[in-house]
């Protein structure tokens, strides 16, 4: 099924690749800023537990600041493959069309309106 012609593949390739370029950009950024010269001394300086349980704290809270950012960068991975393999703008649940609106705002999106709304419930409900 032709979902899309040519001219329109290679337009959404770029807007892909090109939010993949800011996003990366944005993580290597804050990796800097977030882990720059304290977190370097801090290591120099860890030598027991508590020196190590601060070192650790760092570490996840600059890995929970980043990882928004990576789950977007492994999903317009997938968009690429996609793009690729030609079932872009299929939903991977339901394998209806989703919404061309959607994929405007969203262009890295694998799921429909619908598809996406049950996968945030699920999430929402299984992190109580
Ligand atoms: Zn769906």
């Amino acid at each position: 099924m032709a979902l899309m012609d040519a001219e329109k593949m290679a337009q959404l390739r770029e807007k892909l690749l090109e939010r993949k370029r800011k996003l990366w950009r944005e993580v290597k950024g804050q990796i800097k800023t977030g882990l720059g010269e304290s977190y370097q001394d801090l290591l120099a300086t860890a030598r027991d537990e508590e020196d190590q349980a601060q070192v650790n704290l760092l570490e996840e809270t600059q890995f929970s600041l980043i990882e928004p950012k990576r789950q977007e960068l492994v999903a317009i991975e997938e968009a690429l493959q996609r793009l690729e393999n030609g079932t872009y703008g299929e939903c991977e649940g339901c394998g209806k069309l989703i919404e061309p609106r959607r994929l405007e705002i969203m262009p890295e999106t694998a799921l429909c309106r619908d598809c996406q709304s049950q996968k945030e419930k699920i999430a929402k409900a299984s992190s109580r």
